[in-house]
């Protein structure tokens, strides 16, 4: 199969830009173009499937509606947690981000909805979670991925490997 479209599998170098309601919450302008592996769910996959067959220098307007994007917002994503169950040290304010560890021992994200005397409210909604995404986005560059990039199923960009 010839490699000069976006397929699983290769790497896509992309500009883009994320719009909600009109306004720019993400850009390539600043930190350059983003790279993923394609097929590997590194990126929304509304995202990614309108992507896939595009070619180097093919630029493309996609709506990602919230299901493909971030997940509906749950009304139920909330919690109350006794303030004596949180580090006595930590300084708790509304909008701290928090990395909470779950009965299975899974890391999850959580952000400070309320403080009050006795609990804290936690939000386990993603920051863009019932949001319309609306991404421009221009195909930059497509390569193989090393083997162990394959392996790890993302891109290991210079000075970042995890
Ligand atoms: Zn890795």
């Amino acid at each position: 199969m010839s490699k000069d479209t976006v397929q699983d599998g290769l790497v896509v170098s992309m500009d883009y830009t994320l719009r909600v309601d009109g306004e720019v919450l993400d850009s390539s302008d600043d930190a350059g173009p983003l790279q993923f592996l394609a097929g590997y769910e590194n990126i929304v996959p509304g995202l990614e499937r309108e992507m896939i067959g595009m070619k180097i220098g093919e630029s493309k307007d996609v709506v990602v509606a919230p299901e493909d994007g971030y997940g509906e917002f749950d009304e139920e994503g909330f919690m109350d947690v006794p303030r004596s169950e949180l580090p006595s040290d930590l300084e708790i304010e509304e909008g701290l981000e928090l990395s909470v560890t779950d009965e299975e021992g899974q890391n999850q994200y959580a952000r400070v909805e309320s403080v009050s005397d006795e609990s804290v409210r936690l939000d386990f909604n993603h920051p863009l979670a019932g949001a319309e995404l609306h991404f421009s986005v221009t195909v930059v560059a497509l390569r193989e991925p090393t083997k162990e990039e394959l392996e790890h199923g993302h891109v290991h960009e210079e000075g970042h490997h995890h």
